[in-house]
């Protein structure tokens, strides 16, 4: 060969080098716009689970978001299984039927050592040993309201005897449990779990996924609308149709007790489902109470925790920003109270 041809070889091969690299180069660009420009498509998807509606409303590009939001409910209906403290069978139900030390799987110990914890946290105002008293008024079925009744003051006393949080131990060596004959009733929790426990399993599945969660308005934003603007929540008018607010979140969670959840109506007074553990009836000073957390356990527990705190509703604004929860009350007489960093969530930016 001569030394020309050679040369013409090589010049053939580094031109088909450069055009290839630069076709792939294209290639590149082409599939990242395209990536980029693929509209984001929500599915949403409801089941009925912990005696409400779950909604899923969830987008993803990796997968298919159908099979995401059916993860999400599959996992909400695990949860509640297992932990529903009237539904025989249920871990919870094991626990508050035996004497004595009862051997729990981890996730069943963590989670009813994070609620006793709240309990103290929260000075006993979010107590998750009330189930002989939620029992005791007929809040313990959802589907049941000829179960609702006001108890005899005995009753309440008895019931509430055998109540409270101290009387919990644990064995974290052993993975035991003792409730000394309390039952556990994890309803102001149990929501807010699940919540974290999907959002935890998508964002595995799908950093990017973005949506929420919504079960019977409690929401977990997976990730913001399109990637960039906040979901728009309403905050129910507690005796009425209707939003009285509403808040924009692009992170964190919502959630909202109120006492026109599940409630009933005798001689005029308006008996609901969350419990005053001082005294063993529903709480007073309070429709709703709305709080703004980083997380979903956060958001459900202070809630509850809120509603039964309402007389002292200047503290709870004081108070409840310092652990980073931002909260709207709906006072007994109609009357809408903040704390001052709620305002930040009521603008669009
Ligand atoms: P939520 O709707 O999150 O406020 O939770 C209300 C549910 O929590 C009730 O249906 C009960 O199962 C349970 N519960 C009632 N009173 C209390 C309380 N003081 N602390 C913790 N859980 C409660
Ligand atoms: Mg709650």
């Amino acid at each position: 060969m001569r030394i020309s041809d050679r040369k013409d070889l090589l010049r053939v091969k580094k031109v088909f080098v450069v055009s290839s690299v630069a076709l792939l180069a294209v290639i590149g660009v082409v599939l990242i716009v395209y990536l980029r420009r693929t509209p984001v498509i929500y599915k949403e998807k409801e089941a009925f689970v912990m005696g409400t509606r779950l909604r899923v409303f969830l987008a993803s590009k990796k997968f298919s978001p159908e099979s995401l939001d059916d993860n999400v409910i599959e996992e909400f209906r695990r949860i509640d299984a297992k932990f529903d403290p009237y539904r025989e069978g249920s871990v919870i139900y094991k626990l508050n039927h035996s004497n004595g030390w009862v051997k729990v799987d981890r996730e069943t110990f963590n989670l009813v050592e994070t609620a006793v914890r709240y309990c103290y946290t929260t000075g006993g105002a979010f107590d998750p040993t009330l189930g002989r008293l939620i029992y005791l008024w007929g809040f313990a079925k959802f589907d049941e309201r000829k179960s609702f009744r006001v108890p005899s003051k005995e009753e309440v006393e008895r019931a509430l005897e055998r109540s409270g949080c101290k009387k919990v131990e644990f064995d974290d060596k052993d993975l035991m449990i003792n409730t000394n004959g309390v039952w556990l009733d994890l309803g102001g929790i149990a929501k807010g779990y699940a919540l974290e426990r999907s959002y935890a399993l998508v964002k595995n599945l799908d950093p990017d996924a973005t949506g929420f969660i919504d079960i019977g308005g409690e929401i977990r934003i997976v990730g913001p609308k399109y990637g960039r603007a906040p979901w728009v929540i309403g905050v129910k008018n507690p005796r009425g149709p209707g939003a009285i607010d509403y808040i924009y979140l692009t992170k964190g969670a919502v959630a909202t007790s109120g006492d026109y959840e599940r409630y009933f109506i005798v001689n005029g007074v308006r008996y609901h489902h969350i419990l005053n553990p001082k005294d063993g009836y529903p709480a007073r000073g309070a429709r709703s109470v709305t709080v703004i957390a980083d997380d979903g356990v956060t958001a459900d527990v202070y809630s509850t925790a809120g509603f039964v705190m309402a007389k002292d509703w200047r503290y709870v604004l004081v108070h409840f920003p310092e652990i980073g929860v931002q909260v709207m009350m709906v006072l007994g007489d109609g009357k809408i109270v903040k704390s001052a960093g709620f305002e930040y969530y009521e603008k669009s930016r």
